[in-house]
């Protein structure tokens, strides 16, 4: 008798985007108070240190630091947090104090985008990086009760804080996004709808994107935002992966879409302009050789995933 995931392809969409490499093992049911003061005790202990989006680097292609690097910085057991462990050795992740002087000809601090686009740190760390800048902001921003206004404090490894003035917990937020490829058509005829944003580079296009609101399933949220940004109506919706996007702390869902219409009804507001492509031009924007010099977005992102899907199927 076939088993449920029988004949379910081995390989994961969302194993193929950018920040998806995280190896490291979280061990969240072992996290306790003393978790990041333990962690930086272990002499095989390393940290991410990154101020804002920039990540340091020790040399080049190596963003890890030893706790005496960190503490030279300033950096004390309190403001760490632990990631997990990598080959048994702790990972931890600190943000660089903003009165910490940088020598950045000896340690350069680099875009996060920018090492993701350049691959300038192996994968592995890209992963691990994202989940540092997540929290990391999250901690930055989160300094005072949500409830009552008082001081908070760093507990559980860095995965809460605490107010002791209400007892409340506060857990870090990850913000989901829909990123939907909506698909019009059949056979020859079948093509999708691209958009561009304003600030994005001279000539790309890419999916849709909107932030799921509460209350909302992800087909809802796709079928809302694409009416909204496109006046496009969406039937069926399928989804092919997701990513993380540390840009500062969303998890984009991306989905493929049915489109229902094909009058384009724009929001200026959100988009410069949005059209439909064929197969053939799709094709050309993924590889850089469409004559009239549109692009699709970089193979880290999503975006560039569900297109490729769709060319490739
Ligand atoms: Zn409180």
């Amino acid at each position: 008798m076939a088993g449920f995931f029988d004949g379910a392809p081995a390989t994961e969409a969302s194993g193929l985007v950018g920040f998806s490499g995280n190896r490291i093992d979280r061990r969240s049911e072992h996290r306790s108070a003393d978790s990041v003061a333990v962690a930086l005790r272990d002499a095989a202990a390393r940290l991410y240190l990154l101020r804002g989006d920039k990540v340091m680097l020790a040399a080049e292609g190596q963003p890890l630091f030893g706790s005496a690097d960190a503490t030279a910085l300033g950096i004390s057991a309190g403001k760490a947090v632990l990631l997990g462990w990598a080959d048994e050795a702790p990972r931890l992740a600190a943000a660089v104090p903003d009165a910490a002087t940088i020598d950045e000809a000896a340690t350069p601090l680099i875009d996060l985008r920018t090492l993701a686009s350049t691959g300038g740190v192996s994968p592995e760390h890209l992963g691990a990086l994202a989940q540092a800048r997540s929290l990391l902001f999250w901690h930055g921003r989160h300094g005072f009760c949500a409830n009552c206004g008082a001081r908070t404090e760093i507990a559980n490894g860095g995965y809460r804080r605490d107010c002791a003035a209400c007892g409340t917990q506060h857990f870090p937020r990850t913000d989901p996004v829909v990123i939907m490829l909506a698909i019009h058509g059949a056979g020859i005829d079948e093509r999708v709808l691209l958009g561009r944003q304003l600030q994005f580079p001279p000539g790309m296009y890419s999916a849709l994107a909107g932030f799921l609101e509460p209350g909302e399933t992800i087909e809802a949220a796709v079928r809302r935002e694409t009416l909204e940004e496109s006046g496009i109506r969406i039937g069926r919706v399928r989804y092919h992966a997701s990513q993380p996007w540390p840009f500062p702390a969303m998890l984009m869902i991306g989905c493929h879409a049915e489109a229902l219409t094909t009058d384009i009804q724009r929001d200026a507001t959100e988009l410069e302009d949005c059209r439909w492509f064929s197969r053939a031009e799709a094709e050309a924007m993924l590889t850089g050789t469409h004559a009239e010099g549109f692009k699709a977005p970089s193979p880290i992102a999503i975006a560039h995933r569900l297109v490729r899907a769709w060319v490739e199927r």
